[in-house]
């Protein structure tokens, strides 16, 4: 007389998040995650700021975006200034 055991599964244990998403590579001293981004929504306002060589960067986001759009839009800032 077999009962069959529902096989159970076994969940799978989440690696811890780390709040890695909002740390990036700075275009200026060409380190890894070593800027960071704060949101503020309420000015509509996205800072980022390198934590080695300091340079930072400002620009409007809205209720929508992440951290990595402000991390693009400084990218596209530092390309036009380039050019
Ligand atoms: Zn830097």
């Amino acid at each position: 007389m077999g009962r069959r055991k529902a096989t159970k599964k076994q969940a799978q244990k989440k690696s811890f998040m780390e709040p890695l998403d909002t740390l990036f590579a700075c275009p200026f001293c060409q380190h890894e995650r070593v800027c960071t981004v704060k949101m503020d929504y309420k000015l509509n306002l996205g800072f980022i700021r390198c934590n080695v060589c300091q340079e930072d960067f400002q620009t409007h986001i809205h209720s929508l975006s992440e951290p990595i759009d402000v991390y693009n839009d400084w990218i596209d800032a530092c390309e036009e200034a380039n050019n």
